[in-house]
Order: structure tokens, then C-alpha cells, then sequence
């Protein structure tokens, strides 16, 4: 950490890109760990919610509700459709569906080919572009598209 820091220039790289809400919180880490300077005293924890520096309920609930964090979410728990699919829906849209492109980021060996095609599989491809999915979308449903596009929206959007 003393090494990263020292360089004057926080220079990390990503698995994934940041984009959207995450790289706001990245840039507003960076710029609070601009101003720190390392010693070799020991660490300690201060609560930095509290003048006094010390953990309350009353200011980590001040903190909480002045913060202006928006939940991303909200509009998904909101949906009236059972809860498993909420949770599967949550998932796909923090990306954390074990497509192969994602398992072959945890050292998976096997082959990153659609099981339908011959593209990669990756979220995108496997809920959204693959002409098989399209067609289930397309059938199972008479709404078809358009909740395909609802399901994009919310699970795909940035921010
Ligand atoms: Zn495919």
C-alpha cells in the first residue's frame, strides 16, 4: 500500500471496468487517499462520522441517511414477481452469473463458446443477443421484446 501510494499517482488496474456509480465511489477513494501520508506509527481507526471520532448509532444513521446514495436496486425490488427472480435478476445485473467468460476469469479451462453458437458466452450474449434466447424471449411471452427490454434496462443499466 506504502509502495502504491508513494508513487504520487494511483496507478491499479481492473478485472472489470469501472464505469457508472462505481467509478464515482473509485474517484472519490482516490481523492480522499490523495491527502494521506503513511508513517511508521501504528494504525488505529477513527470514526470519521463523529467529531469526537468515535463510533455512535445517532451519527452512523446521520451519515447514512446524509450521504445521497442512490439505490441503484430500487426499481427492481419493486417489481411485483416472486423473489427468487428478483435475487436472479439482482445477480445478473451485478454480472455475477456464472457465464464462460466469467468462469474462465476464475481460471476456468473449458471453452468460452455459446452452448447455441459460436459466440462468446458472456451476459450479454447468453440473456440478450443469442438467436436462441431471442426466441424463447420472443415465445415465451406475448410481450416478448418488450420484456426482454424491461429486463435489460434494469439489469443492465449503468449507474
Ligand atoms: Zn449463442
Amino acid at each position: 500500500m506504502a509502495e502504491v501510494l508513494s508513487s504520487g499517482t494511483l496507478n491499479l488496474s481492473w478485472r472489470r471496468d469501472l464505469f457508472g456509480s462505481k467509478l464515482v465511489l473509485w474517484n472519490n477513494l482516490a481523492a480522499c487517499l490523495a491527502n494521506i501520508t503513511l508513517n511508521h506509527e501504528q494504525d488505529d481507526f477513527k470514526w470519521n462520522l463523529d467529531q469526537a471520532c468515535v463510533f455512535t448509532v445517532k451519527s452512523h444513521y446521520l451519515g447514512l441517511i446524509h450521504q445521497n446514495i442512490p439505490n441503484t436496486n430500487k426499481k427492481l425490488w419493486k417489481f411485483k414477481i416472486p423473489l427468487k427472480i428478483k435475487i436472479f435478476l439482482w445477480y445478473l445485473k451485478r454480472r455475477f452469473i456464472l457465464t464462460k467468460d466469467n468462469l474462465a476469469r476464475r481460471n476456468w479451462q473449458g471453452s468460452q463458446q455459446c452452448c447455441f453458437c459460436h459466440e462468446d458466452e458472456t451476459i450479454q450474449h447468453l440473456f440478450f443477443d443469442c438467436h436462441v434466447t431471442r426466441l424463447v424471449w420472443a415465445r415465451s411471452t406475448r410481450l416478448g421484446v418488450c420484456l426482454n427490454q424491461v429486463v435489460y434496462l434494469i439489469c443492465l443499466e449503468t449507474g
